[in-house]
This record gives structure tokens, C-alpha cells and sequence, in this order.
């Protein structure tokens, strides 16, 4: 819980590219980044907002996830947060699993989880309170980061993390790609009815032009195939199509991800 007097803190999405998020943690006076793939957008909103810049955080390598930090540190001197990679220009604490900080000026305790798979630098940040989770491209509403550098092992553990955050846990993810991967677990899991439910709210929010992010790890739970894949019907339907030999769980895992990768 935060100690101070001041305001209690808003996540702001501040859209980028074609389907970026990028997450600005704040209060009436400071501003903390999650991932600014591009500086424009961020300041232009610090400005609008009349808010100063106390950190930047960041989940992995991607370009659309750090390359507007070298712009934001020309204005603002901040500490840059980050996975221990050095290809990642201006990290000033490299995180690891279990570490815990304070967001400057912003009074928020985040702690950390190591999430391969995506990439192998992937990190996530949870703040237990208000009971936020900034997970970058590991965890999507409806679906799971590709797999680029990392093993469906790894992603299985790293998923597991996320999926034994508290229910009631907002999921920032990083890209507004919720219909897609619906319609996707649509054709994995056809009896689900809350998938079908859920698919229909999303569909209505993107007609409205409105994000269907952030999500919550309850939700997930109950409509992702990436967090489903030992359910018996998700194992039927891999089998039936093909996709899978034995029921075990990494290799389902594997076989949905490999589905998704080919699904149009
Ligand atoms: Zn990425």
C-alpha cells in the first residue's frame, strides 16, 4: 500500500505503431513509462498532462518496447529499469527474478518474474497493490507472445507464473491484438461459453473504437488457451486435428502455439 498523501495512481494507455499500448503509470505530477517504443506519443502526452518523467521500465529487447528511450532521456534523466541485457541501451538497474523496487516519485512496489520465451530477456513487473501486471508480450488478452527466442517450455513455466497472480489482477499487455487471438481460441475451444461471451464484449469495445486491454488474470484463466491447454477438450481438439500425439502438457502447449502461428 502506498504510504504518501498524494493521489492514488491511473495506468494511462497511450497507443504507438499499429497496435501498441504503451502503459504510463502516474499520478497528478509524475509519470512512470512501461515500454515506450517510441518517445512522441509519450511526450506529447507528459505535456498535455502537465506530468514529469521519474522512470522508465522496460520488459525485453523489442525495438517497438525501447526505441523512444534514448529520446525520452535526452528530456528526462531517469532511471531506466530492465533485464540484465546488455544490447538494451541506457538500463540503469538490471532486474532479476525476485527483485523488488520502488517507482520513483510514485510510491508504487513493483516486484519482478523472469518470463522466457518471447524472448530470453523477457521480464514482467506485478505490483501486488493496486494488483497490476505489466507483462509485455508474454501474456495477451486471448493469447501469448510468439515464441522468437525461447523453448514451449520455457513459455509454459513463464505462463504459469502469470496465471498464479490473484484473479482480480489487470493484465497490461502490450498489444491490442484481443480479437485475433479470440477467434483463434474460438476454433481451439467452440463449447467454451465464456470464450464465447468474452468474444462478443471485445467485439463490441473494438466497434466503439475502445481498448479491450487491460484484461484480468481471472478472465484469462477462464478463456485462454495458452493458460487452457490441459483442459480434456483443448486435448481432444489437438488431437483431432492433427496436432498432437500424447497428451502431455508441454508438447500441447507447443502444438496450439504452432497452430496459432499457422491460423489466418
Ligand atoms: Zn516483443
Amino acid at each position: 500500500m502506498r504510504m504518501s498523501l498524494s493521489k492514488p495512481l491511473s495506468v494511462l494507455a497511450i497507443p504507438a505503431f499499429a497496435d501498441n499500448y504503451l502503459w504510463l503509470i502516474h499520478d497528478d505530477i509524475n509519470a512512470a513509462i512501461v515500454d515506450p517504443g517510441d518517445a512522441g506519443p509519450v511526450l506529447e502526452v507528459l505535456r498535455d498532462r502537465k506530468l514529469t518523467l521519474t522512470a522508465i521500465l522496460l520488459t525485453h529487447h523489442h525495438a517497438d518496447h525501447v526505441g523512444g528511450v534514448p529520446a525520452l532521456l535526452e528530456k528526462y534523466r531517469v532511471p531506466v529499469y530492465g533485464p540484465h541485457n546488455p544490447a538494451i541501451a541506457g538500463i540503469t538497474h538490471p532486474l532479476s527474478e525476485g527483485d523488488r523496487f520502488t517507482v520513483p516519485e510514485l510510491g508504487l512496489a513493483l516486484s519482478v518474474l523472469e518470463v522466457p520465451g518471447h524472448t530470453l530477456d523477457h521480464i514482467a513487473y506485478v505490483a501486488d497493490e493496486p494488483g497490476w501486471l505489466f507483462c509485455g508480450d508474454t501474456l495477451f488478452a486471448g493469447g501469448c507472445g510468439r515464441l522468437f527466442e525461447g523453448t514451449p517450455a520455457q513459455m509454459v513455466e513463464s505462463l504459469a507464473k502469470l496465471a498464479a497472480l490473484p484473479d482480480r489482477t489487470a493484465v497490461y499487455c502490450a498489444h491490442e491484438y484481443t480479437l485475433s487471438n479470440l477467434k483463434f481460441a474460438r476454433e481451439v475451444e467452440p463449447q467454451n461459453n465464456a470464450l464465447l461471451a468474452r468474444f462478443d464484449a471485445e467485439q463490441k469495445k473494438r466497434e466503439q473504437n475502445q481498448a479491450t486491454v487491460p484484461s484480468f488474470i481471472g478472465l484469462e484463466k477462464s478463456t485462454n488457451p495458452f493458460l487452457r491447454y490441459t483442459e480434456p477438450a483443448i486435448l481432444d481438439r489437438l488431437t483431432s486435428v492433427g496436432r498432437l500425439a500424447n497428451r502431455e502438457a508441454t508438447p500441447a502447449f507447443a502444438a496450439l502455439r504452432e497452430w496459432k502461428n499457422a491460423y489466418r
